[in-house]
């Protein structure tokens, strides 16, 4: 029988006996109303066989000082069959029906308001929620959101990569689904008759509670704790997931999965998923937004006389650029549609910038050319407007 069961059925008026009855009572009567009932003193009378079965049932109940203790908690909270939540489970053992508390079979039968559709967990729900500001256990959560890292090269990151992500995260222990109970059979903890919470005191129309002591807010004691997650219930899981890195990510950006973050639980959506991406350099290209940089050597002869000067690209052949005569050292030119892949799918540009890179040793024709070329230019005095500015100022 269900917790269900305790709500709806009242086992005292079913043996007859007052509500204080001492156990030696319960026994006579239970006794007597047994024999009256018994199918071998009934043979056919299907409404006896009903009645002897309810008997049974309440003495189960009430014939055991635990289960008794149980079941006046569970009424003295839920009232006296006040409301009905659905059909009861039946079954014979005392024990929690999980469909109910994990949302598993809704049941949307019975009278009450009406409200009730969800099976029990609903029912729990609806009653503390009501002038309560605690949230139950029982109702759907959703998954935790999980932050996690990544590191990708830089090419990785212009051009967006699949890259596998291990994780671990809270879930429900799958040895015992969750119930943390070696048998899949945990109990209703009778402390807090499976809220999982304690009432600590009222004041204004409020109650207060904590976290019930005995089950650890769990709502449920597991007989023989399960011995993968010790009874908690909860397990780590690992898993690897392939993650779509988008392109274009820069160092440090953090990107949202939704979705893609710890599952929920009884029917709860699962969390996000961020991913804080680091990024590496390269030893060629820099990033400047949308766009990559890149510094060419030029000779003195390219930049002053100009000329065509070929430039690597990122992963692509590579680009010819124009480099018109007198590009002074430090200039920057663009490469169209040679840089990062931007959110709508286009690319921005390639920066080159020249560096005229002075010979380090310079000997035999290009030393003969370049000492006629100092004494060509010897009139020319390139600092000339340096120092008319600075004089001006
Ligand atoms: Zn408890
Ligand atoms: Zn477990």
């Amino acid at each position: 029988m269900s917790t269900k069961d305790f709500i709806e059925k009242d086992y005292y008026k079913v043996l007859g006996v007052p509500k204080d009855a001492t156990e030696a009572e319960i026994k006579k009567a239970y006794r007597k109303l047994a024999r009256e009932n018994h199918p071998d003193a009934n043979k056919g009378n299907a409404k006896a066989e009903e009645r002897f079965k309810e008997i049974s049932e309440a003495n189960d109940v009430l014939g055991d000082p635990k289960k008794r203790k149980e079941y006046d908690e569970a009424r003295a909270l839920f009232g006296n069959g006040g409301f009905r939540p659905g059909p009861g489970a039946g079954g014979g053992s005392f024990n929690f029906d999980l469909s109910d508390l994990f949302g598993g079979g809704a049941q949307g039968s019975g009278g009450g308001s009406g409200g009730f559709g969800g099976g029990i967990g609903d029912v729990f729900g609806g009653l503390f929620n009501r002038g309560s500001s605690g949230t139950t256990r029982v109702q759907p959560r959703r998954g935790q959101d999980i932050d996690t890292e990544v590191s990708l090269s830089f090419t990785e990151a212009i051009e967006g990569a699949t890259v596998p992500l291990r994780m671990s995260s809270q879930a429900p222990c799958k040895a015992c689904s969750g119930t943390g109970d070696a048998n899949g059979n945990p109990r209703v903890c009778p402390t807090c008759v499976g809220t999982g919470q304690v009432a600590r005191g009222s004041g204004g129309g409020f109650s207060l509670t904590d976290p019930c002591p005995d089950c650890k807010g769990r709502g449920l004691i597991a007989e023989n704790p399960c011995e993968v997650c010790k009874g908690s219930g909860r397990a780590k899981s690992s898993r690897t997931m392939q993650v779509r890195i988008p392109a274009g990510v820069s160092d440090g950006q953090r990107i949202r999965l939704r979705g893609k973050g710890a599952p929920g639980e009884r029917g709860g959506p699962a969390g996000d998923l961020y991913v804080t991406v680091h990024v590496s350099a390269h030893p060629v290209f820099g990033r400047k937004g949308d766009n990559l940089t890149v510094t060419v050597p030029v000779t003195f002869a390219e930049a002053a006389l100009g000329g065509e000067v070929r430039v690597p690209t990122l992963g692509g052949p590579s680009v010819t650029l124009k480099l018109p005569p007198g590009t002074p050292n430090g200039r920057t030119m663009r490469a169209r549609g040679k840089g990062a892949v931007r959110k709508d799918g286009t690319r921005g540009d390639l920066l080159v910038t020249v560096e005229v890179s002075v010979p380090a040793d310079v000997t035999g024709k290009a030393r003969d050319a370049l000492e006629a070329y100092r004494e060509a230019t010897a009139g020319e005095d390139p600092r000339a407007e340096l120092f008319k500015a600075a004089k001006g100022a």
